[in-house]
């Protein structure tokens, strides 16, 4: 079965999922995967101009690789400044791309979660599941040119 919930990321899922009544021990049995998105404004290639990434861009991006465990090449990448054109309607964004991310619910958390433990606990169990938060994803497409470090920053506050 797949629904939809209202949370800030997928792991917070189960907090919800628990806050509505639902034993740890179901959540636990019955919950495969969680996925969670954000949307954020693709940049109009229309009127974008390129330009390097700056060095506190730059380190933001160390500063967030470090701290989810992520490698990030920079090496000739760069970015755009939004202009605006009559195509994006002068906002120098046209369409929108989803960051994602995803809670795959191996033994591991599954255990977790039906002996009640902790979020804390299911996050660290996540990451060490290759699960990695919305924001790493959206900084992947702020490298690969479809979004800006501030359209992100707005949209998932860092
Ligand atoms: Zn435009």
């Amino acid at each position: 079965m797949l629904s939809t919930i209202h949370t800030v990321d997928c792991i917070e899922v189960i907090t919800r999922l628990r806050k509505l009544g639902i034993s740890s021990y179901d959540i636990g049995s019955v919950l495969a995967t969680s996925i969670a998105q954000r949307l954020v404004r693709r940049i109009c290639k229309d009127c974008c101009e390129e330009r390097p990434f700056t060095d506190q861009e730059k380190e933001t991006f160390e500063r967030i690789g470090k701290r989810y465990d992520v490698q990030y090449d920079l090496e000739g990448k760069h970015t755009f400044k939004p202009v605006g054109c009559e195509k994006c309607n002068n906002t120098g964004f046209r369409g929108r791309i989803a960051a994602n991310e995803i809670l795959s619910v191996n033994d591991e958390i599954k255990d977790l979660i039906i002996s009640e433990g902790s979020i804390t606990d299911i996050r660290a169990a996540a990451h060490a599941n290759e699960y990695r938060p919305l924001l790493c994803d959206a900084f992947t497409k702020v490298l690969e040119g479809h979004t800006v470090i501030s359209e992100v920053r707005k949209k998932l506050a860092f």
